[in-house]
């Protein structure tokens, strides 16, 4: 039995092919849900998700949004329309998951504007407009759950124009959960701390002092997983969380304390 009955439910997670957007679209699989697994470029991940989705018995599909420019967010709500009513008859989602995010590393004195414009496009502008163009689908009751990060609060120079952008998304959750609380959907924003992604694959992996120096950087002293997350949005995404809204959860293992 699942700890969060999602049966009869639909979800959208974009850059679910890997990583935290992976283990998201995954548990909310194994929760019942119908995951639509939106990826930018990789299908051959995105399917593998499929896979393992329908191998624990749930039901999903992948769906291509490439995230980033104007029109973006439309595009990925045309496309999830023409695949929906196969899995979900009546068309329409219930959990929005803005996962897909990229990560930009530069000091305010080396950062360009292209580089500044590229990363709000995809981590400020597409969550905007994914639930902007996806308000007529979203059902009353629904859930928007965007993934932040603890660096929105947590100083680290290197990465001040990506900090910009989660910032940016944890003011949206406030303000959307204002507006959309009328129609008793929930907004909130998980940021987690460091996670063994491919987003942190460069500096992280195979360096054991780095990944030591990131555990001891959490009170728990470890490094996250995708799981970590995952569990954190399958409860927001459950009834069990209905008077939660408009908040920041902290998925740093206690990082900043
Ligand atoms: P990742 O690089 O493995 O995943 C990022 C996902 O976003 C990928 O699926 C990628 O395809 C997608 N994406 C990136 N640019 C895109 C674009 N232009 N169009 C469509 N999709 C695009 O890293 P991750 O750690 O799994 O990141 C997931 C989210 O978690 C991001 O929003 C990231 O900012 C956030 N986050 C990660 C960490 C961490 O330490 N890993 C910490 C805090 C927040």
């Amino acid at each position: 039995m699942s700890a969060y009955a999602l049966e009869g439910k639909v979800a959208l997670v974009t850059g679910g092919s890997r990583g935290i957007g992976r283990g998201i679209a995954e548990r909310l699989g194994r929760e019942g849900a119908v995951v639509a697994v939106a990826y930018a470029r990789d299908a051959a991940a995105a399917d593998e998700v499929v896979e393992v989705i329908r191998k624990n018995g749930g039901t999903a599909f992948a769906l291509r949004a490439e995230l980033g420019t104007h029109g973006d967010a439309a595009a990925l709500w045309e496309a999830f329309d023409a695949e929906i009513t196969a899995y979900a008859p009546g068309g329409g989602v219930d959990i929005i998951v803005n996962n897909a995010g990229a990560g930009l590393y530069s000091e305010l004195s080396s950062l360009t504007e292209e580089a500044f414009d590229a990363v709000f496009a995809v981590n400020v502008r597409a969550p905007f407009f994914i639930v902007r163009h996806g308000l007529d689908r979203l059902r009353d009751g629904g859930r928007v759950i965007n993934i932040s990060s603890g660096a929105a609060r947590i100083a680290m120079p290197n990465i001040i124009a990506y900090s910009a952008t989660k910032g940016a998304l944890d003011n949206f959750t406030l303000t959307l959960a204002k507006e959309l609380g009328p129609r008793g959907i929930t907004v909130n924003s998980v940021a987690p701390g460091i996670i063994d992604t491919d987003i942190n694959a460069d500096w992280l992996r195979g360096d054991a002092e780095a990944e030591k120096g990131a555990a001891s950087l959490a009170a728990l002293g470890r490094v996250g997983q995708p799981g970590d997350v995952a569990d954190i949005v399958a409860f927001l995404a459950s009834d069990d969380s209905r008077w939660v809204t408009g908040t920041v959860i902290d998925a740093t293992g206690g990082s900043g304390l």
